[in-house]
């Protein structure tokens, strides 16, 4: 039996941050996670394996779609040297990020611009002229009305996610964390007297693994309904949807003529199903195999399905496989907007994002005072903002003093309501200009 005071589930982007920022308040912590890399495809016994870190970019903006967001990550991208420095492990590639913003909501990017401003950040705005001349080998694209241009050059880019996992890790090891390199499959009331939780699984090398803490962090992402890791009865209101990438294997020869390319996010904001044109697009990127890749990816439109089971969960991540109208729209949008790529060859990656109805990410108590904790909802975009989000979660655990701008209500964990109805009408937190990374 482990006894800890705290036990984090889930040593991704969020756990680990929080596991850190906990054990330097003091905490006896333990997280509980599996390390390494997703599985490859097959047939795995269990979904907790999974996670949305394992991927070598991840975006990194401080020009936030909303205060929320914006905060989040301006405070995380804000100590990412630091971060770097204090672990020893470098994650953070300042290429600069791009959003090209639809003309039609104007409204909202000057919104963005005036928040990102009063937070000190300085982005650039680029008309399509100057554009074609900072980035000659980036196509515009068609968004009815045209695109603005919101480049960030400071502590923007792309992070490397599992990297920054490992220093967030290290971090919190050097602090007095524990970590078990395993999976929970029950987390429930204690029914003896020491410690009120019980998280029980398996550790990496078959061994049981049982676990007693006052306090429980449950950060495992988007399995938090489907893995185990809430007790019996408690879901939340956090869905699951697939993430096709495709990767395009970028050719020597027109490696140096792409690699200074930014980061881009296409912002289409009329909401026209699959025809849609909003998108991501990570500029080349170097993968364990070695090979350098351009990696796409869309924004909500309908061609992005829930998985609401934990079956359709395993079978999507474990089948390698996206859709083929997936595949279509995201090798089109890449031809669009880099025409002159000559990929080598292209694979798809299967990954899963939660979304949260809110938008934003649930941090905090589920129940009344009974040490049960969240921090999951990256909304598809968390990674930029995890540090941050650890460190709220942490602040909550440890009866801290609340220090972030907005009200902590706005990260209030929402239980579930009765399941929808299969093939109702698309909720709004997911229709456009929302939802995308
Ligand atoms: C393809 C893709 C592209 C993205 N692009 C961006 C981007 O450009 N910029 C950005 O900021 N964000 C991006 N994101 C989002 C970002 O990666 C996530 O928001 C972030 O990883 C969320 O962190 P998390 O800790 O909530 O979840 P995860 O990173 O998934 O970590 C959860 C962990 O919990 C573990 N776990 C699950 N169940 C259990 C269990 N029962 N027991 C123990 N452990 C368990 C999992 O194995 C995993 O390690 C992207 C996500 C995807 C999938």
């Amino acid at each position: 039996m482990l006894n800890a005071e705290v036990v984090v589930v889930g040593a991704g982007m969020f756990g680990a941050a929080a596991a850190k920022y906990l054990a330097r308040g003091g905490a006896d912590v333990l997280v509980i996670g599996p390390g390494g890399q997703s599985p490859s495809h097959g047939a795995p016994a269990s979904l907790a394996p999974f996670g949305a870190h394992h991927d070598e970019a991840r975006i990194v903006r401080r020009l936030g779609w909303d205060r929320v967001w914006g905060t989040l990550d301006t405070r995380s991208a804000d100590r990412m040297r630091a971060l770097e420095a204090e672990s020893g492990i470098g994650f953070l590639t300042e290429c600069g990020a791009l959003a090209l913003m639809g003309k039609g909501v104007r409204d909202r990017t000057a919104e963005m611009l005036r928040l990102a401003g009063a937070a000190g950040v300085t982005v650039e705005e680029l008309s399509g002229t100057d554009l074609g001349r900072d980035f000659p080998d980036l196509a515009l694209p068609p968004v009815a009305g045209g695109v603005d241009g919101l480049l960030e050059r400071q502590s923007a880019g792309y992070l490397n996610p599992r990297l920054l996992v490992r220093a967030q890790l290290r971090l919190a090891a050097a602090a007095g964390a524990r970590l078990v390199n395993g999976q929970v499959a029950t987390v429930d009331k204690n029914p003896s007297p020491a410690g009120r939780w019980l998280a029980q699984g398996t550790a990496a090398d078959g061994t049981a693994v049982h676990a007693r803490a006052e306090q429980v962090v449950v950060a495992t992402g988007a399995l938090a309904n489907q893995s185990g890791a809430l007790p019996t009865g408690v879901r939340l209101d956090l869905h699951a949807y697939t993430e096709p990438n495709l990767l395009f294997e970028v050719p020597a020869g027109q490696l140096e003529r792409f690699r200074d390319l930014p980061t881009v996010v296409v912002v289409d904001p009329e909401d026209r199903g699959n025809d849609n044109l909003s998108v991501y697009l990570l500029p080349p990127v170097r993968y364990p195999d070695g090979k350098w890749y351009v990696r796409t990816g869309p924004g909500m439109q309908p061609l992005v399905r829930e998985l609401r089971t934990a079956e359709e969960m395993l079978a999507w991540c474990a089948g390698g496989t996206i859709g083929a109208e997936q595949a279509r729209f995201l090798a089109a949008m890449t031809r669009t907007l880099i025409p002159a790529l000559e990929p080598v060859s292209v694979r798809p990656s299967c990954c899963v994002v939660d979304k949260t109805p809110t938008r934003h990410p649930y941090i905090g108590p589920l129940g009344e005072d009974d040490g049960l904790f969240v921090a999951v909802g990256g909304n598809g975009h968390g990674a930029r903002g995890s540090d941050e989000i650890g460190r709220l979660a942490a602040t909550l655990v440890l009866g801290g003093q609340w220090d972030f701008p907005l009200p902590r209500e706005v990260f209030a964990p929402v239980p579930a309501p009765a399941p929808r109805v299969s093939g109702a009408d698309r909720p709004p937190y997911l229709t456009p200009p929302f939802g995308l990374c």
